[in-house]
């Protein structure tokens, strides 16, 4: 079994490495993770300038690692298509910060691990709920138990996971839950400053003060709980079709210029 591993920490990261530690012991485990942090970057690619890979001494003995200089999801696809060819499992992570709900759409960890994906590789995106002093050890037991689960076939068809834990000691963690995004999981704070040049902005994440709907990933991590979400890249709104349909007819009339 061959598990690829990246992050949008950057190569540097703890979490990185708690992953590949955890790891090692049931896959051969190849590492290929941004050269920096690129938390936020979401799914972006880099299309108008070159990628650079440089091979660096792991941090855990006998695993073949690349620094790259790109975002998570330039990692997955240089991993996949170029420096180690295909693997059986893509991790993302883990990841310090939780990243929940909508939230999603902007986490370069997310974006990591899209991009197996959408190669039909099952992948993972795991993160733990703390900025500051995270600790891995639980993330990295419950990784190492859900890859080999999921390389044995347990979950039929394609598998893209998002997994969160609680900033709390392993002991009170009060079990798992198997969840839906929350809504907004998140708010954006602009704080403005001035630097005696230009005025500048600093964008930053900060949770909402309303609860969050029982059963989505955000309520199960802010209850001790991890969560665990099923991911798909189906965005289309069924719901809204049937009246875009009726909507389309008169919008055709305004491509005959008649009107
Ligand atoms: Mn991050």
């Amino acid at each position: 079994m061959k598990v690829f591993v990246t992050n949008d920490d950057s190569i540097n990261s703890d979490g990185l490495w708690a992953a590949v530690q955890a790891l090692v012991g049931i896959a051969e485990v190849v590492v290929a993770a941004p050269d920096r942090d690129q938390s936020g970057v979401g799914t972006s690619v880099s299309l108008t300038r070159p990628v650079r890979a440089t091979e660096v001494t792991p941090q855990v003995a006998g695993v073949k690692a690349y620094s790259i200089e790109g975002t998570p999801a330039d990692c997955t696809i240089l991993a996949l298509e170029k420096l180690f060819g295909s693997a059986d499992l893509v991790v993302s992570g883990i990841n310090k910060g939780a990243n929940l709900g909508e939230d999603v759409l902007i986490s370069g960890t997310v974006g990591g691990a899209l991009q197996g994906y959408t190669r039909d590789i099952p992948s993972i995106a795991i993160s733990v709920a703390s900025l500051k002093a995270a600790r891995f050890d639980a993330a990295g037991r419950l990784l190492r138990r859900l890859a080999e689960q999921i390389v044995a076939g347990v979950l039929s068809g394609p598998v893209f996971l998002n997994v969160n834990l609680p900033a709390i000691e392993p002991g009170k963690i009060e079990g798992i839950e198997i969840t839906r995004l929350a809504s907004r999981a998140y708010t954006d704070k602009v704080t403005e400053g001035d630097d005696g040049r230009r005025p500048y902005y600093w964008i930053a994440r900060s949770r909402p003060e309303s609860k969050f709907d029982v059963g989505t990933d955000a309520w199960a991590v802010r209850n001790n709980r991890v969560s665990i979400t099923p991911l798909h890249t189906d965005m289309t709104n069924i719901s809204k079709l049937p009246v875009l349909e009726e909507l389309s007819l008169l919008l055709s009339e305004s491509l005959k210029g008649t009107s």
